[in-house]
C-alpha cells in the first residue's frame, strides 16, 4: 500500500532504524519509546490489524511473535518483557498496519493503562 507508513518502511522511502528482517517480517525501533526496548514488528505484507487478519495470516502472526521472542533472547530482556497488538483506535491503535510492540528493558506495570 503506497500511503501506509509501514508499506513505506519495509520499502526504505521512510527512515527507520532496523533491528530485524527476515523472509516475511521486519523490524525497527519504535520513533517514540515508551521503554528502553521499544521495537515494532510488522509483516511485509500490509494486513491492517488484527481485527482484519485472516485464517492464513496465522503463521504471519505467529512469525512476528518468535522475532520479538528472539530480539528480546538477543538484547538480554528476557527476565521480563511485554509484547503487545493495539486493535482498534481506543486501543490506541494508530497505525493500520499490524505491528507487534515489544516492550521491555525496565520494569512492567499490571495493569497496562
Ligand atoms: P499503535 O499506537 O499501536 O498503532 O503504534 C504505532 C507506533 O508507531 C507508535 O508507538 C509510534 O510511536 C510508532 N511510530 C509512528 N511513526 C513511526 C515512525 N516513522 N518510525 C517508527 N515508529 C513510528
Ligand atoms: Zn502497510
Amino acid at each position: 500500500m503506497t500511503d501506509c507508513l509501514f508499506c513505506r518502511i519495509i520499502k526504505g522511502e521512510v527512515p527507520a532504524k532496523k533491528v530485524h528482517e527476515d523472509e516475511h517480517t521486519f523490524a525497527f525501533e519504535d520513533i517514540n519509546p515508551q521503554a528502553p526496548t521499544h521495537v515494532l514488528i510488522i509483516p511485509k505484507k500490509h494486513v491492517r490489524g488484527l481485527k482484519e487478519a485472516q485464517l492464513e495470516d496465522a503463521e504471519l502472526i505467529g512469525r512476528l511473535h518468535l522475532a520479538a521472542a528472539e530480539i528480546a533472547r538477543k538484547r538480554g530482556i528476557e527476565d521480563g518483557y511485554r509484547t503487545v497488538l493495539n486493535v482498534g483506535p481506543k486501543s490506541g491503535q494508530s497505525v493500520f498496519h499490524i505491528h507487534v510492540h515489544l516492550i521491555g528493558g525496565r520494569v512492567m506495570k499490571w495493569p497496562p493503562g
